[in-house]
Parts: C-alpha cells; structure tokens; sequence
C-alpha cells in the first residue's frame, strides 16, 4: 500500500460558513474523515501547513510548501495538497518551479463546495487525488478537479462557480480520472535527473494588461519596484506606439535599466507568436521583450518569480526563461 502525506492549506473545501461568509476551518484530518473508504487503499498521514482562503497565499506560502515535502519527500511515496481554488494554478505552477524533476505525485485539488455541504464536489475531487497518486508511473505536480488530471504548469481556472473550474491551457489534458478507473492521455515520464529542490523566489513581476488607452508612464511607476514585467497584451502579442501613447519608447528605457519584459497575450488559447505583426516584432528585435509563446500567464509569471531568485543577469533570465520545465513551454 502507498503511503502519501496529505498537506492541507485550507479553501473552500475547508470552509464552513461564518457571519462574514465562507473561511477556512478544517484541518486535513477533519478532511479525510468524509472519505473513510480510503483506509482501503492507501496510508495517509496528514499535517496542517495553514489554512487561509488562496486569495491570501503568498509567494512566501509556496515556498513553505515546498519546503515541507523536501523535508518530507523520502517518507512518503507522493504528495496531496488541498487548496484554495482562486489562486491553486499559481501555487501549483510555483511548485513545478520550485520542485523539479520529482519523481513522485504531487497533486493539488481543492472544491467548488465545502466537503461540510451535503451536495459537493469536494469527496471526489480528494478521492480522485489519492486514486491518481497512487496510480503506478504518475509523477510531477498536477492540479486535479472535476475527473481531470492537469499538469501544474499548464492549470487555469476558468470558472468560477461551476464544479469543472480548471482547464488545461495549451496541452492535452493529462488524465481524466473516475475514482478507480484511470485513462491517462499524458505519460509523464521519469526524469533520470535526481529531484531537485528550489529555495529561493523573487516576488518583483508585475503583470500589466493592456486596454486601449491605457498611459505608457504607467511603466515608470512599475519599473521603480519590479524587476521584471510581464506585458498582457492582445491577439497574437503587439505594444501599442501610436503617436503619444507610445511604449516602445518606454521599453527602451526599461532595457537600459536592466529590466525583464515578457510579452503575453490576454487571448486563453494558443498563445502569442508575437513576430507575426509589426506591433509586436518591433518590442522583440529592437527592445529585447521575450515572449510566452504557448505558456499561460499564470506560469510565465511564477517562472519570471523562481528566475529572478537566481540571476539579474538579462542573458541568463532568457535562457532560463526559455528553458522548457514541466512540460510549461512547447518550443
Ligand atoms: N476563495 C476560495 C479560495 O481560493 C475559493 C475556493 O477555494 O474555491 O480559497
């Protein structure tokens, strides 16, 4: 039988309900006593690391996590994390960054409804967790919710009430799961890399969405407190430089001051190729912006954290940022 650590970080599936709404409450014990079954099918030893709504979760938080399955990663055969729904593909792209090539589950699932409320997706979405982490050869960080397995650095939520809140952006899905019964469409195979463990993130990443009409000095302000910017834009990636709301001026100073700029687009799918029009091949050739390509906004960003942990040096964060971890970029 495996033997997995359940680390419960509080959400809605935790929560119950007080005079100012919905917070937190259950420990990760109180959660496992709803699924009884599973003294069938797996040892499960559990440990509160706090238990806050997501909106609250901090960079410092992720760390922490990650700390805890380091300290714990030889005792256990995989991981479960219950979370906040709002901010879990931040965190779950933040533990693909910060734990790479592991060479267990560690998987992440929360609920749209407290596990306390008599209709709730909170039992299945634990009990596919613990059937999926158990499943021989699965490895790396997922998000799992609604029957879908989805890889950490690929997770966005993309509803808010309804039971199926997490999509998988840009890749395949990589496994839908119905408690027992298991079909993976993605093999994550076994890095021959040992497990490597991250201690260090940099929270100075600012994400900026364009709208139309939006004053390119907002970046002077930006630049004053982060070190790198990722750039929300449209389509297929553009910076707008029409007559006085022209940023590409700005961008020049931003690469003279040494900072990062990531081109990202606010389009959920396929992602930019920003060379395509002059809008955007202009900030890429002139004014050295990256861009996200195919990765979701809420992984370009955690990346940007983890880089920024380990360099200032402009050539080094571009390579780093390029480098494809956890399948988050399909270059
Ligand atoms: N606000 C909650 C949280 O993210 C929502 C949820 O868990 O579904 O903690």
């Amino acid at each position: 039988m495996k033997h997995l650590l359940l680390l419960s970080t509080g959400g809605t599936i935790a929560s119950m309900p007080t005079k100012n709404g919905l917070a937190p409450a259950a420990d990760a014990q109180t959660l496992l006593s709803y699924i009884p079954q599973i003294e069938q099918l797996c040892h499960i030893t559990t440990q509160e690391v706090f238990n806050i709504d997501s909106t609250n979760l901090q960079p410092e938080h992720w760390l922490i996590l990650a700390q805890r399955i380091q300290e714990n990663y030889h005792r256990y055969d995989g991981f479960l994390v219950t979370h906040g729904t709002d901010t879990m593909a931040y965190t779950a792209a933040a533990l693909s960054y910060l734990i790479q090539n592991p060479q267990k589950p560690i998987i992440l699932t929360g609920s749209q409804k407290p596990i306390f409320d008599t209709i709730t997706d909170a039992k299945k979405n634990l009990v596919d967790s613990i059937h999926f982490a158990c499943k021989e050869g699965v490895c790396g960080v997922y998000v799992v919710f609604d029957g879908k397995a989805i890889l950490g650095t690929r997770a966005r939520k993309v509803r808010s009430k309804s039971y199926s809140a997490f999509e998988s952006i840009n890749y395949p899905i990589a496994a839908f799961i119905d408690e027992k019964r298991i079909l993976r469409y993605v093999d994550t195979e076994l890095s021959p890399a040992e497990v490597h463990f991250y201690n260090k993130l940099d929270p100075k990443v600012f994400l900026l969405k364009l709208i139309p009409g939006i004053e390119p000095q907002i970046l002077h302000y930006i630049a004053q407190h982060y070190d790198a910017i990722v750039i929300e834009s449209y389509g297929v990636g553009g910076i707008p430089f029409h007559n006085d709301r022209n940023f590409l001026q700005e961008l020049e100073i931003l690469s003279q001051q040494g900072k990062l700029v990531v081109i990202t687009t606010q389009v959920m799918l396929e992602g930019s190729d920003a060379e395509t029009y002059e809008v955007g091949a202009r900030a890429i050739q002139q004014y050295n912006a990256l861009q996200a390509y195919d990765m979701t906004v809420e992984a370009a960003v955690v990346k940007l954290m983890w880089i920024l942990g380990q360099t200032r040096d402009l050539s080094e964060m571009q390579t780093l940022f390029y480098r494809p971890i956890h399948h988050d970029l399909l270059l």
